[in-house]
């Protein structure tokens, strides 16, 4: 089987960027997102892996998984490129054929070069992909003084994919673990004394290192047909539910609407059993907790709390990890009072509360035929189920206005 490792353990100094360069957006995907998908489409590897370092681990594997990438094994990453590499090599089984060692940065490499790199390391063991030379080069001292202009057609730009028989590589990178000088893996090959030849590479299969490498290389997909941000959407389901005692001398408050009766809900806040079923099933889907969690009720700062500002809140925590509600319906199981007259207007409370549009949310009320103890007029329940989604380029798509 072959075999491909991406490099991605570097850090952004030329990018004037505490960011990995490999997260930067490219056409509002992340660069190591089209790097991986290069590699991912052309079904030309078995076994594939990405090295980062070890403080970016949890934000690649989401990132991945968000893209569907879950076949990709993640290896941490050692303190040089060259370290990094290794930590792949160890990582791959011993049978592995060919291995094909990639940057991260370069999001733009071809099937064609992918193919014609594997397909010379199996003639000749290994494939080093390179463009020709097109400027003149001139070595000079560091006065400035020319000592020398090298023949150009004898000069390449090295460029990754580099190919190799696996057993070589590996073999190579473990006798110079020590010499830590080595800026590209054909260079460990030299050192063994073995033959290292170059394959054809492609001018467009650029090494995103600045600013402007980012704008060109957004250039070259809008010209290969591609359109921003075609990032799946996610979605995900949660269900939440709730209980409050009705008691006299209290507000009966339902999805922030205050219903009049003789009786209304006991609780720490305003005790909306509507509001927590639904911010329940919010943070559930989320995989991010409850409102026990978020606002305990032994925390004098919720006594009494309006449960609508709750609802905004937990709005803005799931929206943090990209969450929003697609849409939610919420049964409330309750004998008494009559509800159908307040359904729209708690519709309208919660679409605005979450800043979505009504459509999207759906509130029902049911009686239990004087079973139980909602039937009994002893208190209300209320079952909540919400679908989020995140990403998606029409995410936006009714974004309620303010207008
Ligand atoms: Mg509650």
């Amino acid at each position: 089987m072959n075999a491909a490792i991406i490099v991605a353990a570097g850090r952004g100094e030329r990018m004037h960027s505490d960011k990995n360069k490999v997260f930067l957006p490219l056409l509002g995907v992340p660069v190591i997102v089209h790097t991986v998908r290069a590699f991912s489409d052309s079904g030309l590897f078995g076994d594939l892996i990405v090295v980062c370092s070890t403080q970016n681990q949890d934000e690649m594997r989401e990132l991945l998984s968000s893209y569907g990438f879950d076949q990709v094994r993640l290896v941490p990453g050692g303190a040089t490129r060259q370290a990094s590499v290794l930590c792949g090599l160890r990582a791959l089984p011993k049978g592995t054929n060919y291995v094909a060692i990639h940057d991260g940065a370069r999001p733009l490499v071809s099937r064609r070069v992918l193919e014609d790199a594997l397909r010379q390391a199996a003639d000749k063991g290994n494939a080093i992909v390179a463009v020709p030379l097109k400027d003149t080069i001139k070595r000079a001292q560091p006065d400035g003084l020319i000592l020398e202009t090298p023949d150009r057609a004898s000069l390449y730009s090295i460029q990754t994919p580099q190919v190799f028989d696996y057993a070589e590589i590996i073999a190579a990178h473990e006798t110079y673990a020590d010499r830590q000088t080595a800026t590209d893996d054909a260079m460990l090959m030299e050192w063994t004394g073995k033959a290292v030849y170059l394959s054809m590479g492609d001018p467009e299969n650029l090494k995103i290192t600045t600013p402007e490498d980012l704008a060109v290389a957004e250039q070259i997909l809008i010209r290969r047909g591609m359109k921003e941000a075609d990032k799946p959407m996610e979605m995900r389901i949660g269900h939440g539910y709730d209980v409050h005692k009705l008691v006299p001398d209290r507000d009966l408050i339902l999805c922030g609407v205050k219903v009049p009766y003789e009786r209304g809900l006991l609780g720490h806040s305003d005790a909306d059993v509507a509001a927590h079923a639904l911010m329940d099933a919010m943070l559930g889907a989320a995989a991010m907790g409850d409102i026990g969690y978020h606002f305990p009720d032994t925390d004098p700062a919720y006594s009494g709390a309006d449960s609508m500002k709750l609802l905004e809140r937990v709005r803005e925590i799931i929206a943090a990890d990209g969450w929003k509600v697609s849409n939610a319906d919420l049964t409330i199981i309750c004998q008494r009072p009559k509800l159908r007259p307040f359904i729209e207007a708690m519709r309208d409370s919660l679409a605005g509360h979450l800043n979505i549009c009504r459509e999207r949310i759906s509130v029902k009320a049911t009686t239990t035929e004087h079973l139980g103890f909602e039937g009994e007029g002893l208190g209300i329940s209320t079952h909540a189920v919400v679908m989020l989604e995140r990403g998606g380029s029409d995410c936006l798509r009714d974004e309620k206005s303010n207008g």
